[in-house]
């Protein structure tokens, strides 16, 4: 390759990269409206089961909550899906965030919800 072309090239490389961030950013900002679309998740579906996962974790810091027997227990006190690594916040604040989830794929976890896979986000 000699120098013009090199630089030609380069030129033409430069210049692409602005569209190609505007094509990447619409691409993320379409994957985020459709998992916002995702289903809520419930605690009778069979992956929820199957983590002991819990909505409303906070109940279960209550010492006579029949709620997220799982949950109780010191150990666990203060853990939230919001918290949690394998979360990522999807839409909504306080009581009604959400987000997905790692471990439970297709639904939208609850960001006060808990389940026994639970893993301390690092700061
Ligand atoms: S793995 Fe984490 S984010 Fe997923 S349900 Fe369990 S506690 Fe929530």
């Amino acid at each position: 390759m000699n120098r013009r072309s090199f630089l030609k090239a380069s030129v033409t490389s430069i210049a692409a990269l602005p569209l190609a961030a505007g094509f990447f950013s619409a691409l993320s900002k379409v994957a985020r409206a459709a998992d916002a679309d995702l289903p809520a998740i419930k605690e009778a579906d069979a992956q929820a089961k199957a983590f002991n996962y819990c909505i409303d974790a906070k109940k279960a810091e209550k010492a006579k909550s029949p709620a997220c027997p799982a949950r109780k227990g010191k150990e666990h006190a203060g853990e939230f899906c919001s918290g949690c690594q394998l979360y990522t916040k999807v839409k909504g604040e306080g009581k009604a965030e959400m987000g997905k989830c790692l471990v439970i794929p297709g639904v939208l976890v609850y960001g006060g919800g808990w389940c026994n896979s639970y893993s301390k986000k690092m700061s």
